[in-house]
């Protein structure tokens, strides 16, 4: 094993429930150390995936292997117990009749040293004044941090985190995902989190792999699948984003909202992805748009423009440049890299001529 060797692996993993194909040949590594997000709207099998690699749930098909140790393969089987996993789930499981102290010191086994590692997944997450304490007389976020050091407490290989701030309010959601990665970054732990929270996936995820009906759509860093999106579904989860026909050739997309740089290996109809902060506008008498709908969000504002030529871009801007609904404005658009763009699916009336032509 080198160091390169992922702490983590799947390989052709596949689940099905009945009809359902909760997970379809998927394969994953997970580098030691680094903090995978999965992500995917509801029913996409993120917690299938989970339990596969706890040991909860068996895979029909493919195999897992953590660290040096293939954990379920055809007829290999390692009990959940054995596989060295932590899991933390979306409504923190504590044991209720037990105190902060016997929560997290649960899975470290007995012997000189318990209460040393018990102490220590404490001190990670800032929790020691409260040992003493039963889960119900802690907040959510507390209960989550427990719940996160009795996962971390038995040293283990790997930690799975199913959802684990989806019960909290926003703002403490933002805090605890960034005191998360902290504390999994500090432990040098290796971590899959999941997540239906596109931002949240974004902020924590070293990499980030978008799940769709049980298949991998794309798994890269978070930049990379924000700005580089390889499928329209990866774009439109990932963020808004609104998409603009045009004609690719050479690395050039002409579009109605002018000459976009696009992948050179692109060529004919295009759809090119524009987010809504790519989008910049100006109130000109003389513009090529009219402002048709104004969301406010705070900080930002959304403004939905009607082009002349027929199509419709979010642009989204700082809030003390809100312009009214009405206003004429010129476009511009400008991601400061190349645009994602999807080759333009064949038009529907192409196919019924040719159904129309065989019938005959
Ligand atoms: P997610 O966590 O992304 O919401 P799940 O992994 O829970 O998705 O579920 C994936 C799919 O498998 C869904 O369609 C779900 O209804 C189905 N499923 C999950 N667990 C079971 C089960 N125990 N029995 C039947 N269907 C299940």
């Amino acid at each position: 094993m080198t160091a390169a060797t992922p702490v983590v692996e799947l390989a052709g993993v596949s689940r099905r429930y009945g009809n359902v194909v909760a997970l379809d040949a998927v394969s994953l590594t997970v580098a030691r150390g680094e903090l995978l997000a999965v992500v995917g709207p509801s029913g996409c099998g993120k917690t299938t995936l989970l339990q596969v690699v706890a040991g909860l749930t068996a895979p029909d098909a493919g195999s897992v292997r953590i660290v040096d140790r293939v954990v379920v393969d055809g007829d290999v089987w390692v009990p959940p117990e054995r596989r060295r996993v932590g899991v933390v789930f979306q409504d923190h499981a504590l044991f209720p009749h037990l105190t902060v102290a016997d929560n997290v010191a649960f899975g470290v086994p007995r012997g000189r040293g318990r209460a040393a590692r018990r102490d220590e997944a404490l001190d990670l997450v800032r929790l020691r004044h409260l040992v003493d304490r039963y889960p119900h007389e802690l907040s959510g976020g507390e209960q989550q941090r427990v719940a996160l050091a009795r996962a971390l407490a038995p040293a283990p290989e790997v930690v799975l985190l199913d959802e684990p701030f989806s019960s909290l309010d926003a703002n403490l959601r933002t805090d605890l995902r960034q005191q998360t990665a902290a504390v999994l970054r500090a432990a040098g732990t290796t971590a899959i989190f999941v997540t239906h929270d596109q931002t949240e996936a974004l902020s924590i995820g070293g990499r980030v792999a978008v799940l769709r009906a049980g298949r991998v759509e794309q798994c890269a860093e978070p930049e990379t699948v924000f700005h580089a999106p390889t499928t329209r579904f990866a774009a439109t989860f990932l963020g808004e984003a609104d998409m603009v026909r045009g004609t690719a050739r050479a690395g050039i997309a002409d579009t109605p909202v002018g000459r976009l740089p696009v992948d050179d290996r692109l060529s004919g109809a295009v759809d090119v992805m524009v987010r809504p902060h790519e989008v910049a506008m100006v109130a000109a008498a003389d513009g090529d748009a009219r402002v048709e709908r104004v969301e406010f969000r705070g900080a930002t504002v959304l403004h939905v423009l009607a082009l002349d030529a027929g199509l419709h871009l979010r642009c989204e801007i700082a809030h003390e440049r809100q312009l009214p609904v009405g206003t004429r404005v010129r476009v511009t658009v400008d991601a400061g890299h190349p645009f994602a763009a999807f080759p333009t699916d064949p038009p529907v009336g192409v196919v019924i001529a040719d159904a129309t032509v065989s019938a005959t």
